[in-house]
């Protein structure tokens, strides 16, 4: 039994644990990387407005650029240059103030006497527009590296500043960063891609032809487009100065914010409507507050986004952030899916619990049954083979002509007849528990007296009974009692409860035979046999009716019998559509009773 245990557990228990340990880990990857898919969808979607948001600034540059060039076509140079801010507004609702500049750094426009908001334009640029001032910008990598080599030959001191600015923290912290591999997450989700750099305007612009320029003013974003005409472009952008010579001219505007976010807004939006009912999309300024979202009602820690892609350096600092809507979903399905397996696995864990219990169980079940066989056949064995020794014996003595007294001679054929008897009950109960097992056993019912019947069986039994000393005691009416029954077989129910009253019999040997019949539940017939012998062991009062199951084993007691007896006296009386029980009786020994319907209609 024990290496049975250790087979189960070593085949069945551990793989099944080791199988269900790997299930989990493989759902918790799965989980895992339905996130990281779902988070690489959003990042997708922010990256994505985040390119249309810069391309489309990007766009409006270039229309400043042909505002610029429409006008030089239509004007003399040196008088639009004059009038660029005035006349720039009028054109390009975007344009706050309109600039321009010769690249030797004289400010032709706006006049530093004008508008409020020229005025306060002067105040801000004039010297960096001069070439008079460096100014902190942002620059994408392109002009910084340009723009970092001019200075490095200008001046070490700026270039160290530079590098010490490259590194900045970002606004708002993803939760979700999707890190190069390289890079600590961290690291890597905290910078910001755009840096400052300090230049002054003429190295910025460089050999381009036009660009954007970006800056903060007491915190706030300040946009400049600039465009200077290139020989080629059909515009006319050179002036002569003062000493004759001829110089290029930049022209350029300083953008109204709040316009160009008006510009912007209808951008963020979200067309996938899946994604629409999942994430909030917004566009976050440089102090990490929405400027524009697609679900205006909808508020959150705005500085810790789910996924989020900084617009570059035309907006610097400014990103497409994207939220979750129910934040708490991804941790409903995660633990969704942590009770799920844990219930699969308890029902797992359970199920082959209750297998190992039930098959445990069958197979201890079989093993008795094994044992119980093999005694069963040893039984058997016992059982032939003593009255059949003493048939021999007796059968020799009276043919060896011996034996002369005729008593004695009678004795011996007794003898030999109750053997007999005994063998062919023993071979009856054998072969009809056989059938009966195989579905094989067949009865014939008739009408038939059960007093009658217990009678004449009684009667049968009585020699041998008295023989062994018994003194049988019966209380049969004289009334038939009628039930529907095959006669042979309630014999053998009787003959079998009357052996097995003599076998386990004790110091007082009386059987007691009773017959009675009682009209509830239904009505039915009790045929009782009581007797004062040994009594069935407490808790096997029920076993003894089971195949081969013998309560009193023939080693102990030296009582030998198959195990079968009541196992086919209580098939008999079910067949029959009655019961055979089994109770104490009082005083001492053991009652049996069948009990069998009634059959009241005359014949
Ligand atoms: P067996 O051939 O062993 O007698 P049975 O099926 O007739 O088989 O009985 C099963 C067991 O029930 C017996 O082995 C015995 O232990 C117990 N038993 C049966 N009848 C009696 C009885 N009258 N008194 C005590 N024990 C009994």
């Amino acid at each position: 039994m024990k290496k049975v245990a250790i087979v189960f557990i070593l085949a069945v228990i551990a793989p099944s644990l080791v199988l269900a340990w790997l299930s989990l880990r493989s759902l918790r990857d799965q989980q895992f990387l339905l996130e990281r898919q779902q988070s690489l969808l959003y990042q997708g979607v922010a990256d994505s407005l985040a390119k249309d948001i810069a391309g489309v600034i990007v766009e409006h540059q270039r229309e400043l650029s042909s505002k610029v060039f429409a006008l030089l076509r239509e004007h003399e140079t040196l008088e639009l240059a004059k009038t660029f801010d005035e006349r720039i507004q009028k054109e390009w609702p975007l344009a706050r103030v309109g600039f321009v500049v010769t690249l030797s750094g004289q400010i032709l426009s706006p006049s530093p006497l004008g508008r409020p908001e020229a005025k306060a334009f002067y105040t801000d640029y004039s010297r960096f527009l001069a070439n008079r001032e460096s100014l902190e910008v942002y620059l994408n990598t392109k002009q910084m590296s340009a723009v970092q080599q001019q200075n490095e030959l200008k001046d070490l001191e700026s270039s160290k500043r530079y590098a010490s600015k490259t590194q900045q923290l970002r606004n708002v912290v993803p939760a979700q960063p999707l890190s190069p591999t390289k890079l600590p997450p961290d690291d890597w989700s905290n910078v910001s891609k755009v840096a400052p750099s300090e230049a002054e305007f003429r190295h910025l612009i460089g050999d381009e032809s036009e660009g954007i320029i970006a800056r903060f003013i007491d915190n706030k974003l300040n946009l400049l487009f600039w465009c200077r005409p290139v020989p080629g472009t059909g515009g006319k952008a050179f002036v002569r100065n003062e000493d004759g010579k001829q110089e290029q001219l930049v022209f350029g505007a300083q953008i109204s914010i709040p316009r160009l976010l008006e510009k912007l807004k209808p951008l963020i939006r979200v067309s996938e409507p899946v994604l629409q009912r999942e994430i909030c999309v917004a566009l976050v300024d440089d102090l990490a507050r929405p400027v524009a979202t697609t679900h205006p009602a909808f508020t959150a820690d705005w500085k810790r986004p789910l996924v989020a892609t900084e617009i570059g350096e035309v907006l610097p600092h400014w990103e497409i952030a994207a939220y979750m809507l129910n934040p708490a979903k991804l941790a409903q399905s995660a633990h969704a899916l942590k009770l799920t397996i844990g219930l699969l696995v308890s029902v797992l864990v359970m199920a082959i619990g209750v297998g190992s219990w039930l098959i445990v169980g069958d197979l201890k079940r079989q093993l008795t049954l094994v044992r119980q066989k093999t005694d069963f056949v040893s039984n058997v064995s016992h059982e032939l083979k003593t009255p059949l020794t003493s048939i021999r014996m007796f059968s020799e003595l009276l043919a060896d002509g011996r034996v002369t007294d005729p008593e004695k001679q009678r004795s011996y054929l007794g003898i030999i007849s109750t053997e007999a008897a005994r063998l062919s009950r023993l071979i009856n109960n054998v072969l009809d528990f056989a059938r009966t097992e195989k579905g094989e056993k067949k009865y014939h019912f008739i009408r038939c007296d059960l007093s009658t019947v217990a009678r004449e069986t009684l009667d049968g039994y009585r020699p041998q009974l008295e023989a062994g000393g018994f003194t049988t005691d019966t209380e049969i009416p004289e009334n038939p009692v009628w039930v529907n029954a095959d006669k042979d077989a309630l014999s053998q129910v009787l003959v079998n409860l009357l052996s097995n009253a003599e076998k386990y019999s004790d110091v007082k040997k009386e059987i007691r035979i009773e017959l009675t019949t009682h009209p509830k539940p239904l009505p039915h017939a009790e045929l009782r046999v009581l007797d004062r012998g040994i009594g069935v062991p407490v808790d096997s009062e029920e076993k003894i009716f089971e195949k081969f199951y013998r309560a009193h084993d023939s080693l102990n007691t030296g009582i030998t019998g198959s195990g079968l007896g009541l196992t086919l006296a209580r098939q008999i009386a079910r067949a029959h559509g009655g019961e055979l029980g089994f109770e104490r009786r009082q005083g001492g020994g053991s009652c049996f009773s069948l009990r069998l319907p009634l059959q009241n209609t005359p014949p």
